[in-house]
């Protein structure tokens, strides 16, 4: 069978549906009204060769003889009967469009993600940010409030009292209990029993002195008792899992 457009020689691809003149390149689908050339536009529209090897060789056609080509026919009519070849269902410029504006769009779509990713990663970082900041509020040791003692009665502290007594002089005893958290600066207790803590309680003494008859320091519970430079006399007591830190 020969090139009804210059006459040269055919090869056949896709077992026998396609053949492809090897003088003049040009495509043919085998019917059974015999060939019928195949016109192959280029993405943007006119004939480009190599974009019309790169069909055939879709087809099941080897790279184009040497020396073949459009130049080869005489006359460069094309044909009338011409059927569209497809690729997946579409003509090769839709193809090449589909694939360029998937290409468009995984870029679009690829950026959405990373947009989507950094304002994300944005609300998580303030989130964090927030929620640290909050959580670490109860976490964070609030300055002890001030308190007055005219050093005459027991003192007590009790609940999430947090306090600090300064400078007293005092002839009776603190009583500490619950979660209370009891600073003594520079104080000066002289009585029976001179700290009592129970509880959770934490009792600071910073300076000062603590003398007791009875005990310096009673500590019972879960209870804690830190001395940082004061002056205890007297016998310390400390009971179960009680803690008397900085004094014997
Ligand atoms: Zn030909």
């Amino acid at each position: 069978m020969q090139c009804p457009r210059c006459g040269g020689g055919f090869e056949m691809a896709g077992g026998g549906q396609h053949a492809r003149c090897m003088r003049c390149l040009t495509l043919f689908t085998m019917g059974p009204q015999g060939p019928t050339q195949v016109q192959v536009q280029a993405p943007g529209g006119g004939q480009n060769q190599e974009f019309e090897n790169m069909m055939a060789q879709n087809l099941g056609f080897g790279p184009p003889p040497a020396g073949a080509g459009r130049h080869n026919i005489p006359d460069m009519r094309v044909g009338d009967m011409n059927v569209r070849v497809k690729i997946n269902g579409m003509s090769p410029e839709n193809y090449a469009k589909d694939k360029v504006s998937s290409m468009i769009w995984g870029w679009i779509i690829g950026g959405i993600i990373i947009l989507l990713l950094i304002i994300g990663g944005g609300v998580l970082g303030v989130y964090i940010w927030y929620s640290a900041k909050h959580t670490n509020d109860p976490v964070a040791p609030k300055p002890a409030e001030a308190a007055t003692w005219d050093g005459k009665s027991t003192y007590t502290c009790d609940g999430n009292e947090n306090v600090s007594l300064k400078g007293v002089k005092a002839t009776a005893g603190v009583v500490a209990g619950g979660n209370c958290h009891l600073t003594l600066d520079n104080c000066n207790i002289t009585a029976p029993i001179g700290i009592s803590s129970d509880g959770n309680a934490r009792v600071t003494v910073t300076g000062g002195s603590v003398t007791g008859s009875t005990n310096s320091i009673k500590a019972d519970g879960l209870s804690q008792v830190t001395v940082t430079g004061a002056t205890i006399k007297g016998k310390v007591a400390k009971d179960g899992l009680a803690k008397v830190i900085g004094a014997q």
